[in-house]
């Protein structure tokens, strides 16, 4: 194990690092490249020159540039990620990228170069097809769910795992921009001046603003499963044969619901981000991430569920039902937050044609009241299609 006190790495820090861990070959020519996009981390891709073969080393900055500033960012998220891709690879381990090292001192997760493929949410924009993209993920949303569960883990277990995994910080993150400053005339909001009437009307209503407050407080206290944390499609790896998730810092126990609600709000800003046929696409995707998870988390149920109520007339459907309109509510949030809050989608800010654009944003902030107002309503995955149709 290689101890000492956290610094930023540059390109020869990481290739001796990764020369120190043999993580290659002796004498291999190694170059690097510090690729992230991000404001909050570094992702350096080592390969060897000779074969081709390349890693990974992520590594979290002790602070976030937002908003032109500093925010100072705890180091803590590397080891919540790398202990996530550890958890979440052993449930699906084709789905999620391995991890070869991990350290807690340099905040650094040293894991599998999946540089073959392409991040789904620029594939997507690109109208690339991933006909295994949702299947993967619903099989991803049931395995996490399920196994992370109090229907299937040890009370005590599960316990120590919601310890292990407590994020107030990034969770934070997520209270203020995902449920909090949307619905309010906050700093941190923006978005187009042709929007501020929109916004304006979404700041004044409270029917929305009620069940935004109820989905807050189900997001802070409800202890349900280990959550992924920040599921958009910037978060896939995809190829038509592939799909790994990967960015798993905001992990922590909350509503099962969320992962998947963030998820579809991203198909969906494609939905409205698209013309024409091409949208059917994307409402094939829709139904098919619920209907894998729905099959692939009943079978786990009723063949490796522990808990005693597991048998019980109806019990199954309830929390099926339950997860489902949660997640309504996630997707009404994220739909919004993207639109009006602080970080927005490439699938909404390129469209190029501002006329088009500001309709498409207006739509995103439509169905995102809709999906929050409605959710009880709308239980099952027909309803779901129709009420984004209806609102195009
Ligand atoms: P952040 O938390 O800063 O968003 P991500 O984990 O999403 O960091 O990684 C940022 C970018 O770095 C990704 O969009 C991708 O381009 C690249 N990247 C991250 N992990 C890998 C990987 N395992 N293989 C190849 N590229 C990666
Ligand atoms: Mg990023
Ligand atoms: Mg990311
Ligand atoms: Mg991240």
């Amino acid at each position: 194990k290689i101890q000492q006190i956290y610094e930023p790495l540059n390109s020869s820090t990481a290739i001796a690092l990764v020369n120190r861990l043999g993580l290659f070959p002796e004498n291999s020519a190694l170059t690097c490249s510090e690729i992230g996009d991000g404001n909050l981390n570094y992702v350096f891709h080592i390969v060897d020159a000779g074969t081709g073969k390349g890693i990974i080393i992520k590594q979290a900055l002790p602070y976030a540039k937002v908003v032109g500033e500093s925010w100072p960012l705890t180091l803590k998220r590397a080891v919540i990620e790398a202990n996530a891709l550890k958890i979440f690879g052993s449930f699906c381990p084709e789905l999620v990228p391995k991890v070869y090292y991990s350290d807690e001192q340099l905040a650094i997760t040293v894991m599998e170069d999946l540089s073959h493929l392409k991040i789904a949410r620029t594939g997507l924009i690109e109208e690339e097809e991933y006909p295994l993209l949702s299947k993967h993920i619903g099989q991803y949303l049931a395995k996490t769910f399920f196994y992370t569960s109090d229907f299937f883990l040890e009370p005590g277990k599960k316990k120590d795992f919601a310890k292990q995994f407590t994020n107030p910080e990034l969770c934070k993150i997520t209270e203020d921009l995902v449920f909090s400053d949307p619905f309010f005339d906050a700093e941190t909001n923006d978005f187009e001046s042709a929007l501020r009437q929109d916004a304006e009307t979404l700041w004044a209503d409270e029917k929305l603003k009620l069940e935004a407050a109820k989905l807050k407080k189900s997001f802070m206290t409800e202890q349900e499963v280990l959550l992924h944390g920040d599921l958009h499609t910037g978060s896939i790896f995809a190829s038509a044969e592939e799909t790994k998730v990967i960015d798993p810092e905001f992990a922590f126990y909350g509503p099962a619901g969320f992962d998947l609600g963030q998820y579809l709000a991203n198909l969906i800003f494609q939905v409205i981000s698209r013309k024409g046929s091409s949208r059917e696409n994307i409402y094939a995707h829709l139904k098919e991430v619920w209907e894998t998870f729905e099959d692939e988390f009943s079978r786990l149920w009723k063949e490796e569920g522990k808990e005693v109520y597991c048998k019980t007339q109806g019990y199954l459907e309830y929390i099926l039902e339950k997860t489902f309109t949660d997640s309504l509510g996630f997707a009404g949030c994220e739909l919004i937050r993207r639109t009006i809050g602080l970080a927005h989608v490439k699938d909404l800010d390129s469209i190029a044609h501002e006329a088009e654009r500001i309709h498409a944003k207006r739509t995103a902030l439509q169905l995102g009241r809709a999906l929050i107002i409605n959710r009880q309503q709308e239980a099952r995955i027909e309803s779901l299609e129709t009420i984004v149709k209806d609102s195009l």
